[in-house]
């Protein structure tokens, strides 16, 4: 599956928000949003005006999807899978999207942001309940238990990645034995385990119309 591979700081510019796409660099001075917290471009600090309430729903949808990596064909079918369950739709999309192997990846501390995790679930660096999946899409299960491969354990983006666990934390919903580089998910993660700033009515909302 295709993905944006462009500026990751401008992303966070451009939908006025820190999505942390980069890694250690995110928590430190050196942030671009940090530094810049106005739209990339010639007419970023510029540029003025009331937003339509289709550009604010519209600009809320970009920043899910930037933020969990996904492009706008996959993200739509995400939205109907979520719409066709029971409960609240803006919700379910978000936990749909936690669930995500990448995601878990992530949030278990083997890599420093989705992007990587991605790159090294398809590099076969992982098992699920000690399955083969190199799959970044796959959805995890509650009780799934995620492991590095024993001939990964000495990769070193992975190692790197666990020692900055510390600074970033480790969700409510998963749990990690770093000595046996194994995640647990303990539960699905409900809205409130998600602590990512979004307002998922706003995308329900831009795709109801
Ligand atoms: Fe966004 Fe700052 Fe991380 Fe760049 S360093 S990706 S601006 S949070």
């Amino acid at each position: 599956m295709a993905r944006y591979t462009g500026p990751k700081c401008r992303v966070c510019r451009r939908e006025g928000s820190k999505l942390f796409l980069k890694g250690e660099r995110c928590y430190g001075s050196k942030c671009a949003f940090d530094n810049r917290a106005y739209p990339p471009g010639q007419h970023g600090q510029s540029r003025r005006g009331r937003i339509s309430d289709y550009g604010i729903q519209l600009r809320e949808k970009q920043k899910v999807r930037a933020t969990y990596g996904v492009l706008e064909r996959q993200f739509r079918r995400y939205f109907k899978l979520a719409d066709r369950k029971r409960g609240i739709t803006g919700e379910t999309l978000l936990q749909l999207l936690e669930r995500r192997l990448d995601n878990v990846v992530f949030r278990m501390g083997f890599a420093v942001n989705r992007d990587e995790a991605r790159q090294l679930v398809r590099h076969n660096h992982f098992r699920v309940n000690g399955r083969k999946v190199n799959i970044p899409s796959a959805f995890v299960r509650a009780g799934d238990v995620v492991e590095v491969k024993e001939t990964s354990r000495k990769v070193a983006r992975i190692l790197g990645a666990l020692e900055f666990v510390d600074r970033r934390g480790i969700p409510s919903w998963i749990e990690l034995d770093r000595d046996s580089f194994k995640g647990t998910v303990k539960a699905l993660p409900t809205r409130q385990d998600i602590d990512q700033d979004i307002n998922e009515q706003l995308v329900v909302e831009l795709y109801s119309k």
